[in-house]
């Protein structure tokens, strides 16, 4: 069932709740990627513009103790917000009780305010990431309808989305609504050929996005530190290369699935050490020595990359596809991140994570489609399953046909 976006409802003089996905890096107190609250200006601006009296609030890390609270505050957040929105932010540093109501209750129209971490209800009996009830009641009660912006974390039913979506009228933002549109109809409804290409370090952390991918792909292309355990199931030597003894049963049967579907590499960069400055060499994947670790995808492997990519019209990319970290070993990475950015027919889709934070880091954030805000919640999205953050959004009314069509 669609859900009711920002859209379908009337803000003007509302309080309007608006969880926020603000969970952005910071270094020393400072952001060093303001991405998220760039993503989350569209709805803020749209509320602002209808009359709504705009009530944010995010997680920010994660918060364990009152130690943690002063690198943990959403203070410096607020303040970036208020320079990107150009307009007064009201920070207020408590998660509840008077002070917050008082000047949520004192908002005009058109009026700002951002409350503090909702993390800072985890440190007495997790109560934000329990979904404690009590909480998301009275969260519930400061508003009088309720927009989830926050992709970032509609995989976890926490009381800051699905605790407050159960008291009120529940709407998806932009953000989460283009979220579900891109990552949604790349998968459920691809133009083809749609081509998958995975990475990243771990095998067990993809199997499901493999599984369910491998009924929707055309083709899945495999590099990364997961790629070692397919080839240890083919049974070639990967040396000291990252590997999970436990799934290479899984790799195999994965494989058999398959029949050809998935393409892995043919030539890989290898090194003695994980290091930054290690020697290394390009080899094929027949010939890794037993000191060696693989840490990058090779030239051949690139070629045959973009070869299996050409004419895709649908692309979804998760887990760079090699140590992207150390400049050596990050050619296969940005490799892909050309072809994609060449691939102009095609819809690019890039999950979020270290894939997202390599691609924009390398300088194509504008070059695909779309790069999801949401690490967690993209894979499991890709995975099929359904996230109880959109789950618990109010859905859309039947139209006038009666039946739940698409001519809405
Ligand atoms: P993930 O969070 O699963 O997408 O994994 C991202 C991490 O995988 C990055 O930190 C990469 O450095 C790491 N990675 C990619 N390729 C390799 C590899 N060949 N060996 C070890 N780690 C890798």
């Amino acid at each position: 069932m669609k859900k009711k976006t920002v859209e379908d409802i009337q803000v003007l003089g509302k309080k309007v709740l608006v969880r926020v996905d603000f969970n952005v890096p910071m270094q020393d107190g400072e952001i060093t990627d303001d991405n998220r609250i760039r993503q989350a200006l569209p709805t803020i601006e749209y509320l602002l513009d209808e009359g709504g009296k705009v009530i944010l609030f995010s997680h920010l890390g994660r918060v364990k103790s009152e130690a943690d609270k002063a690198s943990a505050t959403l203070a410096p957040v607020a303040k970036k917000l208020e320079e990107l929105l150009g307009k007064k932010v009201k920070f207020i540093p408590e998660t509840r009780g008077k002070v917050l109501e008082d000047a949520i209750n004192q908002l005009k129209n058109g009026e700002v305010l951002m409350f503090e971490n909702t993390r800072f209800e985890d440190i007495v009996g997790k109560k934000e990431s329990g979904n404690d009830p009590d909480l998301g009641a009275y969260w519930a009660s400061l508003g009088d309808v309720f927009v989830n912006d926050a992709f970032g974390t509609a995989h976890r039913a926490h009381a800051s989305n699905v605790g407050i979506a159960s008291h009120l009228e529940s709407v998806a933002g932009f953000l989460v609504e283009k979220e579900l549109r891109y990552i949604g109809d790349a998968v459920d409804n691809p133009v083809r050929p749609f081509v998958a290409i995975l990475g990243g370090a771990k095998v067990s952390d993809k199997i499901a996005v493999i599984e369910n991918l491998l009924k929707k792909a055309d083709k899945i292309l495999i590099g990364g530190g997961m790629a070692y355990t397919f080839m240890k199931a083919l049974g070639f030597n990967i040396g000291t290369s990252i590997c999970e003894l436990d799934k290479v049963e899984l790799a195999k049967s994965l494989l058999e699935k398959a029949s050809g579907k998935i393409i892995l590499p043919v030539d890989l960069v290898v090194t003695e050490e994980f290091k930054a400055d290690a020697p290394f060499r390009v080899t094929t994947y027949k010939n890794i020595k037993d000191n060696e670790m693989g840490l990058d995808v090779g030239p051949k492997t690139i070629e045959l990359f973009a070869k299996e990519l050409k004419g895709a019209k649908t692309v979804v990319w998760n887990g760079p596809l090699g140590v992207f970290e150390f400049e050596n070993f990050a050619k296969g990475t940005r490799a892909i991140c050309e072809i994609l950015a060449n691939l102009k027919e095609a819809k690019t889709i890039i999950g979020g994570g270290d894939s997202a934070a390599a691609a924009i880091q390398m300088g194509f954030e504008k070059q695909f489609t779309h790069i999801s805000t949401g690490g967690g919640a993209s894979l499991e999205y890709l995975e099929g399953k359904a996230l109880p953050g959109v789950e618990a959004l109010t859905d859309q009314e039947p139209c006038d046909c009666g039946s739940n069509c698409e001519c809405k």
